[in-house]
């Protein structure tokens, strides 16, 4: 259970890439993730250990990947969002009376 220490030992806007960690108690290993967003985040795992494919982005969430040109998809919820933003943007009041308004137009032109 030693979790935290890393993390909160890494100091953000420390430098450009690859600033020297010297001074590791323990033989660590930092790997990059990248996720579909573009962010970068560096978690470091114990040398021995197997680091993960796919780690969690801090900042978004979505999972990030270790190539850098090829992060994970992020899930499919993103175009459903976008979506239901489109169809509560159509049921707006105004759009919803001109549509209204030309659908009685129609009707009535061809009356
Ligand atoms: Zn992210």
């Amino acid at each position: 259970m030693s979790s935290g220490s890393a993390i909160r030992g890494s100091r953000v806007g420390a430098g450009p890439m690859g600033e020297a960690e010297r001074g590791d108690p323990a033989p660590r290993q930092r790997i990059s993730y990248w996720c579909a967003q573009g962010h970068q985040s560096r978690p470091s795992f114990a040398d021995d250990a197997d680091p993960p494919d796919v780690w969690d982005c801090p900042r978004c969430g979505l999972p990030a990947g270790q190539n850098q040109q090829t992060p994970p998809d992020a899930p499919k919820n993103e175009p459903y969002k976008t979506h239901l933003a489109y169809v509560k943007e159509r049921r707006s009041d105004e759009d919803g009376e001109a549509i209204l308004a030309e659908a009685i137009a129609k009707l009535r032109g061809k009356a």
